[in-house]
């Protein structure tokens, strides 16, 4: 891994064109030591057999994606949500994760086309959601990272929408700060946020669980799929990085970067445009 870094992880979706096995396979050639993969992949493969593999080829399992997706219009549906949750978090320890990245979800029924428009009753589901799942994945010894995503997934996808809101969760459920609950930053959702760097700082080294890399590509063509290599887009990576590890940050650097535009290359040169990437960055401390 390039010099500089405690260790380097990716996300599986940053090249979802290759599949778990070829992407843990080819992790030492380009210095990442850690992957963050997907339930659906993981699942697929079957989880005993995804956690050999892992373990076999040396590489970490670095988050766990993800568990989540709270708010629901019926109890029903908050019971079923919950199962599965708590069966994420089974997963994550069969393959020892580091953590199990938490994604609130958004306002129930907007993909039916029928939203419920109370926003903080959705965040008050979400509270209620991550209080219980705390209680079964401390008793595992599994982290849980809650992810901010940027306000202009609020409807859809997270209705966690910075990191001070993300760390009031945190002192809420978690006041002890026994280091099993915190947050993952990634600069995609949070670069924007006057407050970023105040927030850090308050998280400090117990609740910063994540540190997820891409970049905000002016223009940005798609909400969700136009993330930018580090470096080719306005963030300024340094800077935060700076913060995050100046704030005791123990775990990776992570790059993530949901792409149509990368999906479409060979994924073996998008992990060595990541960790050339990584290895710029670095540099630039
Ligand atoms: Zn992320």
């Amino acid at each position: 891994m390039p010099d500089g870094l405690k260790g380097l992880a990716i996300n599986s979706a940053t090249v979802r064109q290759m599949g778990l096995r070829d992407l843990i396979d080819a992790c030492p050639r380009f210095g990442f030591d850690a992957v963050t993969p997907w339930r659906n992949q993981v699942q697929e493969m079957g989880v005993s057999a995804a956690a050999r593999y892992f373990s076999d080829a040396g590489i970490s399992v670095a988050g766990y994606c993800r568990a989540g997706l709270f708010a629901a219009s019926t109890a029903g549906e908050r019971r079923r949500i919950a199962d599965d949750n708590r069966l994420a978090v089974d997963e994550a320890f069969a393959l020892g994760a580091e953590s199990l990245i938490i994604l609130a979800g958004g306002l129930p029924g907007v993909g039916a086309g029928n939203p419920d428009r109370d926003l903080v009753k959705a965040r008050g589901q979400v509270a209620d959601g991550i209080a219980a799942l705390l209680e079964h994945a401390s008793g595992a010894g599994i982290r849980l990272a809650i992810e901010p995503l940027h306000p202009m997934y609020a409807a859809d996808r997270c209705c966690i929408n910075s990191l001070e809101q993300a760390l009031d969760l945190c002192d809420a459920l978690d006041p002890a700060r026994s280091g099993l609950l915190g947050v993952a930053v990634d600069v995609y959702h949070l670069w924007w946020d006057p407050k970023l760097r105040a927030q850090i700082g308050r998280a400090g080294p117990d609740r910063l669980l994540g540190f997820h890399l891409s970049d905000w590509l002016v223009p940005t063509l798609d909400m969700l799929n136009d993330r930018g290599l580090m470096g080719d887009g306005v963030i300024d990576l340094p800077a935060i990085r700076g913060w995050i590890y100046d704030a005791g940050y123990r775990f990776r650097d992570e790059v993530e970067i949901f792409s149509e535009r990368l999906w479409k290359l060979d994924g073996i040169e998008v992990l060595q445009q990541c960790a050339e990437r990584c290895r710029v960055l670095v540099g630039q401390k």
